[in-house]
């Protein structure tokens, strides 16, 4: 390690990337050829070469007011002079008091109390323990098993990667991954291919549950988990119905029901959580991201009042709950969560993805006669279009495709397999939406 200060030019293009192992990230090719990102602003992004080109997906989902506003910066910078950090443990600041009753209040039903952590992840394994400690202290302490889903992405703790339902964040990781079993997934090409919005085909799926409930007992099972539209795995939403037959089956059996809105969250599909657009009220939902459009890592649990509630007794000076993270609730991020979410209340944001949603629609499905498009799913302002893949091996043609789009295209896409997925910010213009589809409908004729 070299200890020599380095100039600012090489900032702006580095010419050792070695240390660096990065996240999710193919490291050997984005080395030798890098994707280098080095400013941004509202909904464009700016190259070391001085490129701007467009945020087809929000950060990762996350910034959802656009990049670098004003009053998010200010509200970020005027915390950082006035309390830069206090003790997340046995001490509060007013900004962590004040973002909790804020996002409670947005929140449906009783989901009236707000556990913070620093990412998706990390809600996720608080929302688990959660649901097993709030049996515990109910007198149900054998009741410990959690069902999540094929295709869910749950982050990549040792909870979320086991009720996860991607094989290849599970099948390295061993032993830790038991106790855990999971529905089916909710995406049938056959009875949904080219659907806008919600599919008609697919809510008695959720009645899988009932055969897993018959197979290891409710008294066995703590929770279920799922995200309300799976996001990572390519675009799923709901069918229409199955999230409240899942809710039924739940409440039939005593078992918890957890939304994963890490990516459903703070409008992306047109209100402030996925719950809401669905008429369903889960016991807990799990936040993240666009909580303060992605400016300072932070993530939580929303639970509802009889689970917190069942915390709430013996001596007081006791600790109710023995989990927590240095960071939870941390001023900057509570600070930058409230300037974000005044922007998305002044901007009727949410209430903009409503109406841009049919235009987002109609725009995307003018792809499907494109080469190699297999299905195209729309909801809220998500999409996502599944390409065929190439004979020489699956998640060639999209990469090359996520690649090319940054590279020539001045835009900025997101892949899994061989399936695009686009989620642009929600200040999004209609001619920005126009510019984004034609740009990605310009890539995949490129990588035909
Ligand atoms: N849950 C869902 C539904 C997600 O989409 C993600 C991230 O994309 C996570 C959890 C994990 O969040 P993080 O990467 O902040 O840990």
């Amino acid at each position: 390690t070299g200890t020599t200060m380095r100039a600012a030019n090489d900032v702006m293009a580095p010419n050792d990337l070695s240390s660096w192992w990065m996240p999710f990230t193919a490291n050997r090719a984005f080395k030798q050829n890098p994707r280098m990102i080095v400013g941004a602003k509202d909904m464009h992004y700016t190259t070391p070469d001085g490129r701007q080109v467009i945020d087809g997906i929000a950060g990762l989902w996350s910034c959802n007011a656009g990049h670098a506003r004003d009053p998010i910066v200010a509200a970020i910078q005027r915390q950082a002079a006035e309390l830069d950090y206090s003790p997340a443990f046995q001490f509060g600041h007013p900004h962590g008091f004040a973002a909790a009753a804020r996002i409670a209040q947005m929140a449906p039903g009783d989901l009236d109390h707000v556990f913070f952590t620093n990412s998706g992840s990390e809600a996720i394994d608080t929302a688990l323990k959660i649901a097993l400690a709030y049996w515990n202290v109910s007198g149900q302490g054998q009741k410990t098993r959690l069902i999540g889903r094929e295709r869910g992405y749950h982050g990549v703790g040792f909870g979320g990667i086991s009720v996860g339902g991607i094989v290849s964040n599970r099948k390295f990781f061993g032993t830790l991954l038991a106790g855990v079993d999971h529905m089916p997934h909710t995406y049938s090409r056959e009875h949904q291919a080219f659907t806008k919005g919600e599919p008609d085909w697919g809510a008695h799926l959720a009645d899988d549950l009932e055969r897993i409930v018959a197979l290891h007992d409710a008294s066995t099972i703590a929770a279920v988990v799922v995200e309300p539209m799976a996001g990572s795995t390519g675009v799923l939403p709901p069918p229409k119905g199955y999230l409240k037959r899942l809710r039924e089956i739940c409440d039939k059996h005593g078992i918890l029901l957890v939304f994963d809105e890490v990516i459903s969250g703070f409008g992306r599909l047109g209100f402030a959580f996925a719950a809401e657009r669905y008429g369903v009220v889960p016991d807990m939902i799990t936040f993240a991201k666009a909580v303060n459009s992605g400016t300072v890592p932070m993530g939580g649990v929303i639970v509802r009042s009889h689970v917190h509630d069942a915390f709430m007794k013996g001596p007081e000076h006791v600790i109710e709950l023995f989990h927590g993270y240095t960071y939870s609730g941390h001023p900057l991020a509570c600070a930058a969560a409230l300037a974000t979410l005044d922007v998305y209340r002044d901007e009727n944001l949410f209430e903009r993805v409503r109406t841009l949603e049919p235009i987002w629609a109609d725009a995307m499905m003018s792809l499907r006669e494109l080469p190699n498009v297999l299905d195209i799913r729309t909801v809220g302002l998500v999409g996502a279009i599944d390409l065929a893949s190439r004979e020489d091996g699956v998640g060639k043609r999209a990469f090359e495709a996520m690649d090319r789009a940054f590279r020539e295209h001045d835009v900025v896409i997101r892949i899994t397999a061989d399936t695009i997925a686009l989620t642009p910010p929600l200040i999004i213009s209609e001619d920005q939406i126009g510019e984004i589809v034609d740009k990605v409908g310009r890539v995949i004729r490129a990588v035909a």
